[in-house]
């Protein structure tokens, strides 16, 4: 009945059987047990809730500037300098709603109609259809575990073709929990300049890197400064998924074409949440190292009760909110992801995502997202169910 813009054929999500499955049997008073939690199940801290009431008390409802709030421009600006080594400024950055948004702002802005993305697999799964809805080609550039999950220079230059014009990093990685080296990145970096290849580097957990190792943003290469662009958010490391605030620090000219799209389009992020982002910012080496030590927690009792009940070791990520683990590692002889994941949810009711969903079949993304007690109750679960097997 209705024609919609070629933007739109992107394929449904791979997550959405599941998702709709989780809700059906929790209607149905079914208990579910949730290793897919795409956050830090953290109650957002006191500071910040409390900041969001203050700005409703004085009035701060109305508009903000399309570019953010000045105030918390400034703030995060200087909070990736301090903890990054970054040198961006005001100019550089432009609040967004969520790191999401800034992303398809970059993809809009950045891309004409067939101009390509390269994409290292496994990768979160908004990219592609980003990518897509912009007019763009997403073009994959597979890793498995044997080389770390991770892209080298030469993977960069066997995918390119005469119309590639970016390649997305995703560091630490959603689903893998892949972590790069300074050394690794200056390499990619290196490559991708040479090519006249922008770099989209998205950070939104770079607060949640464990076992006391060093992040390096792509940010902190003063030789790349004009060809690299990072995707910061509030939502991962500051336990702030609602609120709905992330950033985009780039040079200033992308920025103005940024902001330009963004008055066109949302007009900006939520004033209210953009002045509770101030506070947190403020406040940002507490908070992250208390979300980060919570989370580091949890992915080690993760760890652990997979030990215990399932027999399994799994190496930790060093990074981010997952474990990707394989199949056959499970025992199980199902490789279709879809069919194991329904499969689990119909008969021990617990909620994992489907490695094909992030372009690899064969792996479940387990999140240690939820808190200590669900991630336990959940392993014992998916345990019976795998004895049963
Ligand atoms: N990038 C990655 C890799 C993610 O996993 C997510 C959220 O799951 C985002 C970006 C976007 O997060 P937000 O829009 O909440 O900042």
């Amino acid at each position: 009945m209705y024609t919609f813009s070629d933007r739109t054929t992107i394929p449904p999500s791979q997550t959405l059987t599941i998702n709709a499955l989780a809700l059906e049997k929790r209607a149905k008073g079914d208990r579910i047990y949730n290793l897919s939690a795409g956050e830090p199940m953290i109650d957002t801290f006191p500071i910040i809730v409390e900041a969001a009431k203050q700005a409703l008390d004085a009035g701060k409802t109305h508009y903000t500037p399309a570019a953010g709030v000045s105030e918390l421009r400034v703030a995060a600006a200087s909070w990736m300098h301090e903890t990054y080594s970054t040198s961006y400024a005001k100019e550089h950055t432009i609040v967004t709603a969520g790191g999401k948004h800034g992303l398809s702002l970059l993809f809009d802005a950045l891309l004409t109609p067939g101009d390509e993305v390269l994409i290292p697999a496994p990768y979160w799964v908004s990219y592609p259809s980003q990518v897509r809805m912009a007019g763009g080609k997403p073009v994959m550039i597979n890793t498995t575990i044997d080389t770390g999950w991770k892209i080298s220079p030469t993977d960069i230059k066997t995918h390119m073709t005469d119309r590639t014009r970016v390649l997305l990093l995703n560091n630490a990685s959603n689903p893998t929990g892949v972590l790069y080296t300074r050394e690794e990145l200056e390499a990619l970096l290196a490559m991708a300049a040479s090519h006249n290849l922008l770099v989209i580097s998205d950070e939104v957990y770079s607060g949640l890197v464990y076992d006391d190792a060093l992040y390096t943003s792509c940010g902190s290469f003063s030789a790349y400064q004009d060809t690299v662009i990072v995707v910061q958010s509030m939502s991962k490391h500051f336990a702030m998924t609602g609120w709905r605030v992330g950033f985009v620090f780039a040079h200033e000219d992308i920025i103005r074409m940024l902001i330009k799209l963004q008055g066109q389009t949302t007009s900006g992020a939520s004033t209210i949440s953009q002045w509770a982002a101030l506070a947190g910012v403020h406040h940002a080496e507490d908070i992250i190292r208390a979300n980060n030590t919570e989370m580091q927690k949890r992915r080690d009792v993760l760890r652990d009760v997979f030990a215990i009940h399932v027999g399994v070791k799994i190496d930790p990520a060093p990074a981010g909110l997952y474990q990707f683990i394989s199949l056959p590692s499970l025992g199980s002889t199902v490789i279709d992801s879809v069919a194991f994941c329904t499969d689990v949810l119909t008969n021990a009711n617990v909620a994992m995502v489907p490695g094909v969903a992030f372009g690899a079949e064969g792996y479940v993304r387990c999140s240690f997202g939820e808190q200590q007690e669900e991630l336990v109750a959940a392993v014992e679960a998916l345990a019976l169910y795998l004895e049963k097997q």
